[in-house]
């Protein structure tokens, strides 16, 4: 699966977010669910409530002087689409 890098600032930082490329071809479950990420990524905010709350800015900025990489984890709703366990379902049924 390929990923967009995009460039963005958080807190007034400069920041660069992974997002997933909805596969083509992708059953319509695993479309929602990817495109639910990236809007989380890109507007801050899932359908769902879901919201993107990056690191604390010493963590970030300890992570910018490593050249480490952060993970954010984002706590959708159990019904959201958006949800690992939904996709990973939604792909073993298509296939
Ligand atoms: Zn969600």
């Amino acid at each position: 699966m390929s990923a967009d890098l995009i460039e963005t600032t958080v807190d007034g930082e400069w920041a660069a977010l992974v997002a997933a490329e909805i596969p083509d071809g992708a059953p319509a479950a695993v479309r929602e669910g990817i495109a639910r990420r990236r809007l989380v990524v890109t507007q801050g905010e899932c359908p769902c409530g879901a919201v993107f709350r990056p690191p604390p800015r010493a963590e970030r900025r300890a992570a910018a002087r490593t050249g480490r990489v952060l993970h954010v984890r984002v706590e959708h709703s159990d019904d959201c689409p958006a949800i690992t366990t939904h996709i990973e379902q939604a792909w073993r049924e298509a296939r």
